[in-house]
């Protein structure tokens, strides 16, 4: 070796750590052990490239082919509720949640009702939501819903999944107590699912009296998820639901890689380490709260 290919590779070597960092962040995780039975309880297809028939089609291939059969799959706005419905429609294997996001919470207007409305009484439709609180974005973004809007437009939604009879998927990024009392105030449909469960023991243990299920993302994976994973131990069995929120929070070891339904396994495994259960069986028990929860059929 020269002194000029030495250089050369030093620069590169100086550059690889970083390169290398960056380099992972854009690559998905490697597919997982399949772990038969599960159900991706949330997720978000059009936002992780599934928009067309066979983009669905190659995602839930992906996913079906490590053990998560069916994906329910969740609206943020009125253009994404059009894009769940789609793809349900497209393959047997998926079904949709739609609803305005509570960050989109002002978009809720007559005609955006009236469609909605429209959607829930779809067969493929098996949620009403994501719908809730979130406190954190209302003071970091200025297109986020106020806290008021937000709460007004949760009530609707709750109402909505109590005339259409389907389950009320909730959203709550920060504002526990607020979101548990509107529920309260307002009744609870009979099903309801807190997505991306992120409260502590003492919140579980309230959604868990009231006969919520919480469903558990990537983040009960994440090494500095104590409170959390105290959260997931206490949540009897037959309540509990695990989910991807792709292609958002992937799971630990690839927190920050882009997320999709065939890394559910990895999640599902975590969760029976934190409940010192058999994945194998857990998977199997999750797989059926999520097909009662939503009333899937067994395919
Ligand atoms: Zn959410
Ligand atoms: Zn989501």
């Amino acid at each position: 070796m020269n002194d000029a290919q030495g250089v050369e590779q030093d620069a590169d070597q100086g550059l690889s750590a970083k390169e290398i960092r960056k380099r992972r962040r854009r690559e998905p995780p490697p597919d997982p052990q399949p772990l038969p039975g599960l159900v991706d309880a949330h997720t978000h297809l059009a936002a992780c490239g599934g928009r067309t028939r066979e983009a669905v089609a190659e995602i839930v291939d992906r996913a079906e082919a490590v053990g998560v059969s069916q994906v329910v799959t969740v609206a943020d706005d009125i253009v994404d509720a059009r894009w769940a419905v789609a793809a349900a429609h497209w393959d047997r294997r998926v079904f949709a949640a739609v609803g305005l996001h509570p960050t989109h919470a002002a978009d809720l207007n007559e005609a955006n009702r009236a469609e909605l409305e429209q959607m829930v009484a779809d067969d493929r439709v098996v949620a009403v939501g994501e719908t809730g609180l979130d406190y954190y974005w209302t003071t970091r973004s200025d297109t986020c819903a106020d806290p008021a809007t937000q709460k007004d437009v949760f009530a609707w939604h709750i109402d909505l999944a109590k005339r259409s009879g389907k389950p009320l998927m909730i959203h709550n990024r920060e504002a526990d107590r607020d979101l548990l009392d509107v529920l309260a105030a307002e009744g609870s449909p009979e099903t309801v699912i807190m997505h991306c469960f992120s409260g502590d023991a003492e919140i579980a243990r309230e959604c868990v009296d009231r006969g919520y299920l919480l469903s558990f993302a990537g983040t009960v994976s994440f090494v500095n998820a104590g409170p959390l994973r105290e959260a997931a131990s206490l949540t009897p069995e037959a309540q509990l639901l695990v989910e991807t929120d792709a292609p958002f929070l992937t799971p630990h070891p690839y927190r920050g890689q882009p997320n999709q339904s065939y890394c559910l396994p990895y999640t599902a495994r975590a969760l029976a380490e934190v409940r010192g259960v058999s994945a194998e069986d857990l998977a199997v028990a999750l797989g059926a709260n999520a097909r009662r929860a939503y009333g899937l059929p067994l395919q």
